[in-house]
């Protein structure tokens, strides 16, 4: 049997290797465009922001930075989460490769050119480092490797804050430790930063205004030359990246204009009622309650939220999502199958009054005395026949011997104005008792 030996490649094998010449935003845009093709969904579980995906692809495939605006729980943080499986996907299946140990990745092709073709530019792409290390050698002696990108290689996420120091993005230069080892390459004397982990893939920025004038200017800087330079430092490095960043609406004015100039800005408002169901339902199997939540129910509380936002307290897709868990765990605390109007009363009541402080309280229960919709009317609404069933009820006092007691052809009708999961004895008991007891909570 003949061994197949796993020897490390070397510069001199890179175009036997078929590498990948294209910028990242051209290998994110070859990605999309390959997934495409396939009909694989580039963003799956970004439910309902078709425009906006779409342009978020267009904006970063041009080349410059994207500026995600929009409300707190609207989906920013996954659509940037998204860009960066789109990428990681494009090295899986194409391959890409770089001189052993680059800090930026950048690609080995550049080397390459001047190693081999003699073409002195082309070191203009080469990082300090690799010429350093690279470029009096020979091409067979300079080993590659292939690029896979990881969180911290290839991705770097940064946090807004105050107190984020521009050395925390563009790396540091330890003068002490240089004159400790005396070799300015040592690893251990040029420390890298945000961009240098972050290059050859996505930077993700969260709530850009929220860090200070310097760090805004750090990493804009770098975007734009496309170059940068460790604190302490005239070394100046290649990076190539794709910037992604987002901004609370209410943290719009505290971007620095200057910043704000070079980036894209995409308005990401909330999504429809149809699409935040779709999210909170994702987000209710996580839970692992394995119960039955009536459609209605789900509904009205979407609703609810979204009629009560902005009187006294912001109540974002995120309220949605925790009001309906904590229906579902009121529910399974009570060893109940089905969600009752009852768990889903407690749901919206803790969730929205959970959002209010000692200065919002008064006002929050002022507003749900007042404003709370009327499960009746929004039942009735939706299922005009439920109101034949009224003196049904009425004679029985309980929503289960009512149901008992009902003409099957009372059931039938009440049946066809509900969707097919909801077409079952304990849902339509459940709505019969919201109905006719509306929770006396
Ligand atoms: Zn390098």
């Amino acid at each position: 049997m003949m061994v197949v030996e796993n020897k490390p490649q070397s510069l001199v094998d890179l175009y036997d290797l078929s590498p990948c010449a294209l910028s990242v935003s051209g290998r994110f845009i070859h990605r999309i465009r390959e997934m495409v093709a396939a009909d694989e969904d580039a963003f799956p579980f970004v439910y309902g922001l078709g425009h906006e995906k779409r342009r978020l692809v267009e904006v970063l495939a041009a080349g410059s930075g994207v500026l995600i605006k929009g409300n707190f729980g609207v989906g920013k943080t996954h659509l940037c989460n998204a860009v960066f499986s789109v990428l990681q996907g494009y090295y899986q299946t194409n391959p890409v490769y770089t001189n052993e140990g680059c800090p930026v990745r950048e690609n080995a092709i550049h080397l390459y050119n001047y190693l081999v073709e003699a073409d002195q530019s082309a070191l203009d792409n080469v990082c300090p480092m690799c010429r350093h290390k690279y470029a009096s050698q020979k091409a067979e002696s300079v080993p590659i490797e292939r690029v896979y990108l990881t969180e911290g290689g290839g991705f770097a996420r940064i946090q807004g804050n105050e107190d984020i120091e521009p050395q925390m993005i563009l790396g540091m230069y330890h003068l002490i430790r240089f004159a400790e080892i005396g070799d300015p390459f040592d690893p251990r004397v040029l420390e890298g930063g945000k961009i240098a982990q972050a290059s050859g893939g996505v930077l993700f920025v969260d709530e850009l205004g929220l860090m200070n004038n310097e760090a805004q200017y750090a990493l804009i800087q770098a975007l734009q030359e496309r170059r940068f330079s460790p604190s302490n430092s005239r070394m100046t490095f290649p990076v190539d990246l794709l910037f992604v960043s987002t901004t609370n609406n209410i943290n719009d004015f505290r971007i620095h204009k200057a910043v704000a100039n070079r980036l894209v800005g995409l308005l990401v408002d909330r999504v429809g009622l149809r699409e935040e169901m779709l999210i909170v339902k994702k987000e209710l199997v996580k839970n692992g309650f394995n119960l039955r939540f009536p459609e209605l129910f789900l509904e009205f509380i979407i609703t609810t939220i979204r009629e009560l936002n902005n009187i006294a307290v912001y109540l974002g897709p995120r309220s949605s999502i925790r009001a309906a868990r904590i229906a579902a765990a009121s529910a399974f605390v009570e060893g109940r199958f089905t969600v009752s109007y009852c768990d889903v009363k407690e749901g919206l009541h803790t969730e929205i009054t959970g959002q209010g402080d000692e200065e919002t309280f008064d006002e929050i229960n002022a507003m749900l005395a007042k404003d709370f919709p009327s499960i009746v009317d929004f039942i009735k609404q939706r299922v005009p026949a439920i109101e034949n069933a009224y003196v049904v009820i009425d004679n029985f006092r309980d929503a289960e011997t009512a149901f008992l007691n009902m003409d099957m052809l009372l059931i039938d009708e009440i049946m066809a104005y509900l969707v097919d999961d909801d077409r079952r004895p304990e849902t339509i008991k459940a709505y019969l008792d919201a109905y006719a007891v509306a929770c006396g909570l």
